[in-house]
């Protein structure tokens, strides 16, 4: 009983709240714009499966709200902790809590029991917005999932959302451009002709962007003050004299304070004066030296988190300095622990500078300052 009021005074809170949510997005993501390459009515009631690329953090509020009908969607539980999101995303978007990083199981089985019951679900496949600009790779049992559901396989597809609003970024741009563009891919009957890998195929084919080869046939402006900052917690290698953790960021500026090669970051999103001008490409250089970064010494502050995915609530417990080497993870200050790299599971950023893990059974939530990417790399 108490669950049914929960669902009917969401669905009102819904209807209520979306000139506040329209206005709010607008804020947020100020050009976007909606394509309906696929004749779709956004007025259908049936259930349906929405699948969407993850290109920037309020996507899923910019995709939804085109349907009267707002579809629920599956979300990471570690975003459910704050309270403006947990607000948001529970009432407003109408959120099934999942675990990052892991097969949950329950939030599937939930999942599963609104579509037949005639909910529309949405559902990012990649599992968490891109940092660097290409669509993630895809887990596998999404094309199982789309058998079990047999419902129409909606998707709508965002373009120029990494590059009007990129995950690193500290300040906002100016034009915020974003282009949505909505097609049926795979319509229920159809479902049973296919197999797994056509129907895997087709969805990783539909929902792979890759930012700057966009970018670069649409140069669209998007400008911005401070473009640079937060891009040197991505970037931990220099592409040019090879030192770890030398880039450095002022305004739009990029420098390496080892080798003093100055360039920037342009208008449009490219980098300038350097080898790459462009996240992905740099760090698919990066990503080889994997091996000889874990061999590096470095560390950060950060504010630890006591987390209670129970009752979603969370509490700052205080200062941290967090520190990697030798394989191992030290947390002193506020809280203290050393841990082997290797009994450590499910790392994972998320939001902007949160990192999220499983020790010995215990979930951990850490805000760090500094070397993001870094920390990712040697403890996943
Ligand atoms: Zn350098």
């Amino acid at each position: 009983m108490k669950k049914i009021f929960v669902d009917k005074t969401a669905v009102f809170l819904s209807k209520i709240l979306r000139p506040y949510a329209k206005k709010r997005l607008h804020q947020e993501m100020n050009n976007i714009n909606y394509y309906n390459d696929g004749n779709i009515n956004f007025k259908r009631r049936d259930a349906f499966l929405l699948l969407t690329n993850h290109s920037f953090d309020i996507d899923s509020l910019a995709i939804g709200l085109v349907f009267k009908k707002l579809p629920i969607a599956i979300a990471s539980r570690s975003l459910l902790v704050n309270k403006a999101n947990k607000f948001r995303m529970k009432f407003l978007a109408r959120v099934i809590p999942k675990a990052q990083g892991v097969r949950d199981l329950r939030a599937m089985k939930r999942a599963l029991r609104s579509v037949r019951k005639g909910r529309a679900l949405m559902i990012m496949p990649e599992g968490e917005v891109t940092y660097f600009g290409n669509t993630l790779p895809i887990d596998k049992s999404i094309a199982s999932f789309v058998k079990k559901l047999n419902v129409d396989v909606v998707t709508a597809v965002a373009y120029g959302g990494h590059i009007s609003k990129p995950r690193w970024a500290s300040y906002p741009r100016e034009n915020q451009y974003v282009e949505i563009h909505y097609d049926t891919l795979i319509h229920k009957e159809k479902i049973n002709e296919l197999s797994l890998d056509e129907i895997y195929n087709l969805i990783t084919d539909k929902l792979d962007v890759k930012a700057f080869e966009w970018q670069r046939e649409k140069m669209i402006k998007v400008g911005g003050q401070n473009r640079a900052e937060g891009l040197a917690e991505f970037l931990y290698k220099c592409p040019e004299c090879g030192t770890y953790h030398s880039i450095e960021t002022r305004g739009n500026d990029i420098i390496c304070i080892e080798c003093n090669t100055k360039g920037y970051l342009d208008e449009y999103g490219f980098i300038q004066g350097f080898r790459f001008d462009n996240t992905v490409d740099w760090n698919e250089f990066q990503k080889q030296y994997i091996q000889e970064l874990k061999k590096c010494n470095f560390k950060t502050t950060g504010i630890y988190v006591d987390i209670d995915y129970d009752i979603f609530t969370s509490k700052e417990v205080g200062q941290v300095v967090l520190e990697y080497g030798d394989d191992q993870l030290i947390i002193s200050g506020s809280k203290n622990l050393r841990m082997e790299i290797k009994d450590i599971e499910y790392f994972r950023l998320t939001q902007g500078n949160v990192i999220t893990f499983d020790y010995q059974g215990n979930h951990y939530y850490i805000k760090i300052d500094s070397l993001h990417e870094s920390f990712l790399q040697v403890c996943s």
